[in-house]
């Protein structure tokens, strides 16, 4: 199909910034042909359709970086607890999905991305129990563009873990868990295709050992995977990286070979100015969750310092019960808001700067730049 999609002002993302008012997009099949104004547009393609956009805005499809499609059916299921105690019932929840109630969970949060604007995300971890297949299907059907996480594991049923339990039936062994990641990567990552499959780790000192850490940085690194890893989110974690290897957390990262431009961290909260700079110099990404952050109690994360550091970050919902929406209108709305109360500026973490954050430096944590994001 060849349209115009006409009669509105173009945010484009591009490099420049620019925005075209009485602009046009002129789309022919599933590629962008150009963006202009509306006339030059119309008489370039005369034999393309015209859509009325109304007088709107069109802006580069949202990228969410950090979601949770298993959770999109348990919201509401714990509200006002913090992270430890939010996870017992989420988990429990959670342990007692079918592979059908994974597939439907993923449909549901696909349906809410779209329609809020959301055109590509990244899962951070997906259980075998719920069913990676399932999943992956209800992506390639509906569209949207994504970048699946399989989780990945080590610790044996009944070792007593540091900061969470992970349930019985979500626990795998990590020949398995790294087995099928690489499976389903074969599977389902094709050239031209929507689907990425990365590899997703259990956190620090929540079901995954150290030398699993270090595998999973070795198979990323001779396969060219990428890897998200929760990081940081409460003070717990951070106490965690000093008690077991006498270590700031960016310097345990480092260790086991998972800082770098293949990695994204999610939350980096308790961390100190000697991480934001490590997280900058090694081009280790970071996914901001304010939403989460803020109901949960964890804490604000130094953003702004980040990307005065030169850190690329992005920004994510997370989950339903941890956010209560996966709609990247209302997270922009936080990152730009929290930050300003914070440090008492409301000149910092600016509409533009925020809109990056959305769009391009998240298309960057996908290796996608040149493709989307603008
Ligand atoms: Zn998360």
């Amino acid at each position: 199909m060849q349209t115009i999609f006409q009669n509105a002002d173009v945010i484009t993302m591009d490099k420049e910034r620019r925005v075209i008012f009485d602009g046009a997009v002129a789309v022919d099949g599933d590629r962008i042909v150009e963006v202009g104004k509306r006339n030059d547009l119309i008489k370039k393609y005369p034999t393309f359709e015209l859509y009325d956009s109304q007088g709107g805005i069109i802006l580069p499809g949202l990228i969410d970086c950090h979601v949770h499609m298993a959770q999109a059916m348990i919201r509401g299921c714990a509200d006002d607890l913090s992270l430890i105690d939010w996870l017992q019932p989420v988990f429990r929840c959670q342990g007692s999905y079918s592979e059908e109630d994974g597939r439907l969970s993923a449909e549901l949060c696909i349906l809410e991305m779209l329609k809020s604007g959301t055109t590509a995300f990244i899962e951070s971890m997906i259980s075998s129990s719920y069913g990676f297949n399932g999943i992956a299907q209800a992506v390639d059907k509906s569209g949207i563009r994504a970048a699946l996480s399989k989780t990945i594991m080590d610790l044996p049923p009944g070792v007593d873990q540091e900061v969470i339990s992970v349930p019985e039936s979500q626990r795998e062994k990590k020949e398995a868990t790294l087995a099928e990641a690489v499976a389903m990567r074969e599977k389902w990552e094709v050239a031209g295709g929507r689907i990425q499959v990365w590899l997703g780790p259990q956190p620090f000192g929540t079901g995954i050992t150290e030398d699993a850490l270090r595998e999973v940085a070795k198979v990323a690194k001779e396969r060219n995977m990428r890897v998200d890893i929760h990081f940081c989110e409460i003070k717990k974690d951070n106490e965690y990286f000093h008690k077991m290897f006498n270590l700031k957390p960016t310097e345990a990262l480092e260790k086991v070979g998972l800082l770098g431009p293949q990695t994204l961290v999610i939350h980096a909260i308790w961390i100190d100015e000697e991480d934001i700079i490590n997280l900058a110099r090694t081009g280790t990404h970071v996914a901001h969750n304010p939403s989460c952050n803020m109901k949960l109690g964890s804490g604000f994360a130094g953003i702004p310092e980040m990307i005065a550091a030169g850190v690329n970050v992005s920004l994510g919902c997370d989950s339903g019960p941890c956010n209560n929406t996966y709609d990247m209108f209302r997270e922009m709305k936080w990152a730009s808001y929290i930050h300003k109360g914070r440090l008492l500026d409301p000149k910092t973490m600016d509409s533009e700067t925020v809109l990056e954050m959305a769009t391009i430096n998240r298309a960057k944590v996908m290796g996608l730049a040149d493709e989307i994001g603008a």
